[in-house]
Order: structure tokens, then C-alpha cells, then sequence
């Protein structure tokens, strides 16, 4: 067993992690590294020329490099380090500010996170640009036809995300990256939720920048990898200002490091981007055309035992899905089935997952979901579903 936290009991009860979707659980590797990390190596990167400034900024680096391979970036200066997939968006859409004019259009999917809402709607407040939302069908899918109504050459750039955290679709990004090409927009795919179960190919994709945390692929919290093309991180301005990011300071006028340095200010959290290496070594070596396939079986299996309790719905049927089943049994509340089944030792997810528009769309308050990762089991899954039905007899 990989995972030390897995061991562990809940109320009692062995416990079922199943909000993947949430956060990941860390291997024993990924603890590993951390623990070596602050017992051995612990200097600041990048300035100190002893021994142990020079190992820290080598495995730090060496995690980048990791992390271009993954996402198959042309160059290393591509992958910005960032504390996760919030930043990542933020830093583009501050970028942004500067591009945009009163009357441009940016189009995000209906099937956002808020993390990927907020940041665009203060954009075009900022710049008068106007929003645009892709709808979504009862299926969870995005509606492409829709979409193609949406584009014109007032758009500047499109966001979406790979797949949605709320019902795990998987969205069709190399076309929605194609046709906005067409008119000549940018693009920002949110990986978070890909990224656990997909190797995305940036350049096969050809999109214009890509995020993700490190947290929900195995890795630790509070780091994450924005990528963008060259071109795009050679016009976008710095985020933040600071050390780290400068070639020269004077007070009349600072030039800016290259890249990636432009965009990474302060010390970053060098263990985690460290740890963050590892954990994307960790699942390569398992393969993810084996977690997908494994994930797939329990979604097949989650999907049709949870369907066989009375009253119960699943949101988001498309047929691209990865592990998330999100469900609600006629008449209960979300909120008081995930209250008893913790009870059980099982870890699901209640609420509208920081994507309200969705559920405004179902017309639900919220839904409960559970998330899969590969070290879950069909075992657990049965456990799941006995706990449901106990919640729905109580409560029902
Ligand atoms: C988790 C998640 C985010 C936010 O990630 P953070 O690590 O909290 O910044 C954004 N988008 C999607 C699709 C997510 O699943």
C-alpha cells in the first residue's frame, strides 16, 4: 500500500477516501521527498552559490523538466511554477488586462469552477470586455453548436476546462481550441481535474496556456504549473513584483528576468515543486492509459449499483467521463447523506462544488459526489453503496 493515510480509520470504520476530485491522497514517494527535502537540502534556489542552494535549485529545476516532458512543452522556460491552478488562471487573466478593449468578447464554458469564473468576470469589469458563457445540455456536455454561434473576431480568448470537477465530463478542448483559433483567440485550458487521469499533450493540443495543481494528481498542496506558449509569456506582463523576477533594479527603471523567472517572484515553494516531480513520476510509472482504464471500470460499476437505489439520480451522463459520479436521491438532502455516511468512514463530497452555475442549471442545491482515484477498489465502492441506501432508509 502506497498511501500511509489509507490505513487509517474514521469514526471507527476503515476509511473510504472517496473526493479525489477534491484533493488527491500522497504516496509514500511523494512524503518521502518532502521529509528528504527539509532533512537534507533546505537552502533558497537560485542565489546561493554553496553546496546546498545548488542542490535544492538543481532539484527544483529537475522537477521542471519533469513537468515539460509530461506535458510534452517544447521548452522547460514554458512551465511557470505557481501555487496551484488558481494562480495559474489569475496570473493569465491579470496578463490579459492589458490586451483587452472595451467591446471584446471572452467566452468561458457553463461548466466552470468558480476559480474560473471569478478571475474573468473582474477581467472584463476591469477592461469592459464582455462575457460570454458556452451553455451546457441535461447530459452535462457543453453545447458545441452553441459555441460556434459564440465566436466571432471580437473574441479574444476562451476558457474551459479539460474536465468538469462537478460532473466529470470530459470536454472536447481540441476542438473548442481549433475553432477559437480560427478566429483567432487565445486559449486557457483548467487541467485540475484532467490531469489525475490524463497525460494532456500541449502541443498536440496547440493550446495557449494549461493549468493544473500539484494536489490533485498526488502531489502536495499549495503548487501547481501553468504552461503557456512562448510567444503569449514573452507579451504577458509579470504578476507580481519581487525578487526572484528582475534582471535589474534601479529606481527609475527594472528590467525583467527571462523566463520562467519573470513569473516567479519570491521563493516559491521549492519542496513542493520538488515533491510535485515526483508525484508526476510516480503516476507515470503506474501509466495512465492503466489508470484510465482502471478508473473507468469503477465508474461503470459506481454508476450502475448507485442506479439500482430507488429515487436516486446521477448528474453528468455524457459518455466522456472521467471517475466522478455526482448523485442526489429524490427528496434527501445532498448534505444529510454525506453527514451519514462520514459516519460510515466514507469521504464524499456535498455541495455544489464550487461550480453554483451548474447546479442553477439542474435547478438542485447541490449534489453529493464521489470522485475515484486509482487506489480506490470495487470494494470500497459496495461499501459506498450499502452506506447510500442506509441514508436513504433513514432519512427517506
Ligand atoms: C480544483 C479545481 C480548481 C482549483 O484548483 P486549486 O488547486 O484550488 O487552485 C480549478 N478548476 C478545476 C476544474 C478544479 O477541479
Amino acid at each position: 500500500m502506497d498511501f500511509p493515510i489509507l490505513k487509517r480509520k474514521v469514526n471507527g470504520k476503515p476509511l473510504v477516501y472517496f473526493d479525489n476530485a477534491a484533493t488527491s491522497q500522497t504516496p509514500q514517494v511523494v512524503i518521502d521527498a518532502i521529509v528528504d527535502y527539509y532533512s537534507r537540502y533546505n537552502a533558497n534556489i537560485h542565489r546561493g552559490v554553496h553546496t546546498l542552494s545548488q542542490e535544492a535549485t538543481d532539484a527544483y529545476e529537475q522537477s521542471r523538466i519533469k513537468l515539460q516532458k509530461h506535458f510534452n512543452a517544447a521548452k522547460a522556460y514554458e512551465m511557470i511554477f505557481t501555487s496551484g491552478t488558481t494562480h495559474g488562471i489569475n496570473l493569465v487573466a491579470n496578463g490579459f488586462s492589458s490586451f483587452l478593449r472595451k467591446g471584446d468578447e471572452v467566452v468561458v464554458s457553463a461548466l466552470e469552477h468558480h476559480s474560473n469564473i471569478v478571475p474573468w468576470q473582474m477581467l472584463c469589469e476591469r477592461t469592459g470586455a464582455v462575457l460570454r458563457v458556452i451553455p451546457m445540455n441535461e447530459e452535462g456536455e457543453l453545447v458545441m453548436d452553441a459555441y460556434e454561434q459564440l465566436l466571432s473576431e471580437k473574441t479574444r480568448l476562451v476558457f474551459c476546462n479539460h474536465v468538469s470537477n462537478a460532473l466529470g465530463t470530459v470536454n472536447p478542448v481540441k476542438e473548442i481550441i481549433d475553432k477559437a483559433h480560427g478566429v483567432g483567440a487565445a486559449v486557457l485550458v483548467d487541467g485540475a481535474q484532467a490531469c489525475p487521469h490524463i497525460k494532456p499533450d500541449v502541443q498536440a493540443l496547440d493550446v495557449d496556456f494549461y493549468v493544473a495543481s500539484a494536489h490533485k494528481m498526488c502531489g502536495p498542496t499549495g503548487v501547481g504549473v501553468l504552461y503557456g506558449k512562448e510567444e503569449w509569456l514573452q507579451k504577458l506582463p509579470p504578476y507580481q513584483g519581487g525578487g526572484e523576477m528582475i534582471a535589474e533594479v534601479t529606481f527609475e527603471k527594472t528590467t525583467y528576468a527571462g523566463l520562467p523567472h519573470k513569473f516567479e517572484a519570491g521563493t516559491p515553494d521549492i519542496c513542493g515543486g520538488i515533491a510535485f516531480g515526483v508525484a508526476v513520476d510516480y503516476m507515470n510509472a503506474i501509466g495512465f492509459d492503466k489508470i484510465a482504464a482502471y478508473e473507468d471500470e469503477l465508474l461503470g460499476y459506481a454508476t450502475k449499483e448507485l442506479l439500482s437505489i430507488p429515487g436516486l439520480r446521477i448528474y453528468g451522463t455524457s459518455g466522456h467521463k472521467t471517475a466522478v459520479v455526482s448523485f442526489n436521491i429524490k427528496g434527501i438532502h445532498p448534505y444529510d447523506i454525506g453527514t451519514i455516511v462520514d459516519k460510515l468512514g466514507i469521504a464524499v463530497r456535498t455541495g455544489h462544488h464550487c461550480a453554483q452555475p451548474i447546479m442553477d442549471y439542474y435547478k438542485i442545491p447541490g449534489t453529493v459526489r464521489a470522485s475515484f482515484a486509482f487506489y480506490n477498489t470495487q470494494g470500497e465502492i459496495d461499501t459506498l453503496v450499502a452506506a447510500v441506501k442506509k441514508a436513504a432508509q433513514m432519512l427517506g
